[in-house]
């Protein structure tokens, strides 16, 4: 048999990671047994209908790594893959569950529905349709009286299954209630199209959220009534923000493309999600796509809610970009640096050089390297450093040292400047740091950069090292 798994968002307008993160175990799961993953659009709910919402999940699924074998905009032989392309066939099965006995017409009016609320507002329907004659029925699908089909739950017994990561899941049939499953408008609701399109999709593990774990019951009523094989169902964990809150949009902190924009890196929102409720059994942190196909195992899901843990997702976002070529990050940092006061001053690749590997997002870009811009009348006692063995005193020594040494350069690259500071430091018996530090002072007026005097010389260029280093020669005199 072959694996085949789905993902099936509703098209909201944005993609929430738990989402992704849903998409990705479906994604992993299908690949490491060689099977299809494929995409389905759960659209049915037309009053929620947002412009371009389908392209957001196109985009985000191909950013995320997670391929689909069969979609709306890829085909494939069990489609439509958009829910609201399938009217027909959900009416059609709807049909034939109520010849099954699975589901029946109802007529009931709103107002009837309305007025068996109960005192805490609840809403149950009493069955009422069920009774009525085959005649009775007839005649009003001829007079075209607004219908809803709803499912048949018995009024007696338990519904259990096995899921593969919750284990034995029962639920006693009256607590669940016929709900709709097919609307006044004629078109299905979550409640019946999942069942018809994973059954005639093919799919064999239905990979969601926990959610759906105490419905599942009402679906293999319908999958027995249909006589169709249930699928393997695995509903994975909720992700949280803290103990008792879940992660939502609400708190703006959901959205996989927000992560985007704030500088985290694709490949690593899709590592660090898979984290958020799997433990591969050798504790890998950072993995590759192709690392996370080989290690997923259901029996690492774990039934318990993932806490979102922020400063591991910074940590791991870092070692991507420590890992990435110098050229590439230059690129993907740009729309960052563009953003800084420095843009279009310096050499923008020695710029991304000297960030790559000192921070976490990309947002921290602007902050890091502002400074090289805020140049000016700086507080003298930052000469002053104790375990470098410096003050104002060396640099006043020193600073013109420096000031020749750098004036006399040809090629005034990394290595000429390394070199002609530290063979400065041999030659009149300093300490490395008795030429370094006031250097790295002179040229920033600040005691912490990223990077040290070299990479700064080297940034700012031959002129504008030298004009620092004057500048602080004269402060240092005044
Ligand atoms: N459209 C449903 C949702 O977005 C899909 C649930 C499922 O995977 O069955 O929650």
């Amino acid at each position: 048999m072959k694996v085949r798994t789905r993902f099936a968002p509703s098209p909201t307008g944005f993609m929430h990671l738990g989402g992704m993160r849903t998409a990705l175990y479906c994604y992993l799961f299908a690949k490491q047994h060689g099977g299809d993953f494929i995409l389905r659009i759960e659209d049915t709910d037309q009053e929620r209908y947002v412009e371009g919402a389908v392209e957001v999940i196109y985009s985000s699924l191909k950013e995320g790594g997670m391929d689909y074998d069969e979609g709306p905009d890829k085909g494939g032989d069990y489609g439509p893959y958009v829910q609201s392309e399938r009217k027909e066939i959900y009416l059609k099965y709807a049909k034939e569950l109520v010849e099954r006995g699975g589901a029946y017409y109802c007529f009931c009016t709103k107002e009837r529905v309305e007025s068996l609320r109960d005192e805490n507002g609840n809403v149950r329907y009493d069955k009422h349709c069920l009774h009525l004659t085959k005649e009775e029925i007839q005649k009003n699908l001829e007079l075209g009286v607004p219908y809803v089909i709803r499912q048949n739950i018995p009024e007696h017994g338990v519904g259990s299954y096995e899921d593969a990561v919750y284990g034995h899941i029962a639920v006693d049939y009256n607590e669940l209630e016929d709900g709709i499953l097919i609307k006044s408008d004629g078109l299905p609701t979550y409640n019946f199209a999942n069942v018809v399109d994973d059954h005639l999709m093919g799919i064999t593990h239905v990979i969601r959220g926990t959610e759906y774990l105490s419905s599942t019951p009402k679906y293999n009523l319908m999958y027995d009534a249909f006589g169709w094989e249930r699928p393997v169902y695995i509903h994975l964990p909720p992700i949280m923000k803290d103990a008792t809150r879940k992660l939502s949009k609400r708190y703006g902190d959901a959205n996989f493309d927000d992560f985007v924009s704030k500088g985290y890196l694709p490949e690593a929102i899709v590592n660090y999600i898979a984290l958020l409720g799997w433990a591969p059994k050798d504790n890998s942190e950072k993995m590759t796509m192709q690392e996370m196909i080989e290690k997923f195992s259901l029996d690492g899901v774990s039934k318990s809610p993932a806490i979102f843990d922020d400063v591991k997702l910074r940590w791991l976002n870092g070692e991507y970009l420590k890992a990435m070529d110098d050229e590439a990050f230059y690129r993907i940092s740009e729309p960052f640096r563009k953003q800084s006061k420095t843009y279009g001053k310096y050499d923008g690749r020695l710029i991304a050089k000297l960030l790559k590997t000192r921070i976490e997002i990309m947002s921290e870009i602007p902050e890091k390297i502002d400074f090289l811009e805020e140049y000016g009348e700086f507080d003298v006692n930052m000469f002053y450093h104790k375990k470098m063995k410096t003050d104002t005193e060396m640099a006043k020594t020193v600073l013109p040292l420096v000031y020749d040494a750098l004036n006399a350069l040809d090629s005034f690259d990394h290595q000429s400047i390394h070199d002609a500071l530290l063979s400065l430091a041999t030659e009149k018996q300093f300490k490395n740091g008795q030429i370094l530090w006031p250097a790295r002072v002179a040229l920033t007026a600040k005691d912490v950069t990223p990077g040290g005097a070299v990479e700064m010389a080297e940034i700012l260029g031959k002129e504008e090292s030298l004009r620092r280093i004057k500048f602080s020669m004269d402060l240092l005199n005044k």
